[in-house]
């Protein structure tokens, strides 16, 4: 059993690990994670140990990770007996770290959102409590099943981990569903190749880059593949508007990411959703009066685009 949540403590919310990385470069958010306390997501487990009892996160800060991020147990960290989580081994190997084993049903568009307990903010100005207990019992009653639950997700990276660890288990990803707006598909389906984009309107493509162009106002991810149109073939790209990465909350890790992204020489795969690219003609450099097709798209939303590696997508 892996964990598909942990508890946080200065939160009192139970987080997935994709939530604990996306807050960790949330500029706009206080949030550390190697300075935050995570347990047992079991309340009764949790409630049998005191607050130091914690778990490990894996990947949790590293924003070009290449293994899947994960919590996981310490050698010291305890469960009651008949906690799910027991059995989820401390000295974990590559085969159990190896895969996103949670899929979330729906990948949630709007942004989930934190609200600090006041008790725990201001634990500087009040006698020291018992701590994890007390708020972990708060939690209980304040929230809903719904709201904690890990089968739903804001953070992209979340779903696109679930399809590329699992990219060689093509039954699994068939028989996954998942749920975007209005849509609902497998992931298989859900996930289209650049190349074929042309089958569906609102779905969640990627393709291997070929090149990222720097420029003034923008940044253009070509893609490798072509799409074919009445036996033609037209390159595809999108653009990342600089003024909407200026404005990003998690702005530094992104250029962090995109920079490293531009100077890498390993093959790299870009996935978005949110827009389709279309057809457009733009004038040539060569020959400015004349114009040439391209399938082109502007990224409206940050938080629904990554840059990753992705081995294993090579040959599929
Ligand atoms: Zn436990």
């Amino acid at each position: 059993m892996k964990f598909d949540t942990a508890y946080c403590l200065s939160l009192d919310e139970k987080l997935s690990i994709y939530d604990v990385r996306d807050l960790n470069f949330d500029e706009t958010a206080a949030f550390d994670s190697d300075k935050d306390s995570f347990l047992c997501p079991n309340d009764d487990c949790r409630a049998a140990f005191a607050a130091g009892n914690v778990l490990g996160t894996f990947n949790g800060k590293n924003v070009n990770y290449l293994r899947t991020p994960h919590f996981k147990n310490l050698p010291s960290t305890r469960h009651i007996e008949g906690c799910r989580y027991a059995s989820h081994k401390a000295t974990a190997g590559e085969t159990e770290d190896g895969r996103e084993e949670n899929f979330p049903s729906e990948f949630v568009l709007t942004r989930r959102q934190y609200e600090r307990k006041a008790a725990i903010q201001g634990a500087t100005d009040v006698i020291p409590q018992a701590p994890a207990k007390e708020p972990s019992r708060i939690s209980n009653t304040s929230h809903s099943a719904s709201e904690t639950t890990p089968d739903k997700t804001s953070v992209f990276a979340h779903p696109v981990e679930c399809y590329v660890s699992n990219i060689d288990n093509k039954d699994k990803l068939k028989g996954m569903p998942l749920k975007i707006a209005e849509q609902t598909a497998t992931y298989w389906a859900f996930f289209k190749k650049i190349e074929y984009l042309q089958d569906n309107k609102g779905l969640i493509y990627w393709g291997r880059i070929k090149a990222i162009k720097d420029y003034t106002s923008s940044f253009r991810i070509d893609f490798e593949k072509k799409v074919w149109l009445d036996k033609k073939p037209y390159s595809v790209n999108v653009y990342l508007n600089k003024k909407l990465i200026e404005n990003y909350r998690k702005r530094k890790a992104f250029l962090e990411q995109i920079k490293a992204a531009v100077d890498s020489e390993r093959p790299l795969y870009c996935f978005f959703y949110g827009v389709t690219p279309e057809l457009k003609q733009v004038p040539s450099k060569k020959n400015p009066e004349q114009t040439f097709g391209v399938f082109s798209a502007d990224i409206q939303n940050l938080d629904h685009l990554l840059i990753r590696e992705a081995p294993g997508l090579e040959e599929k």
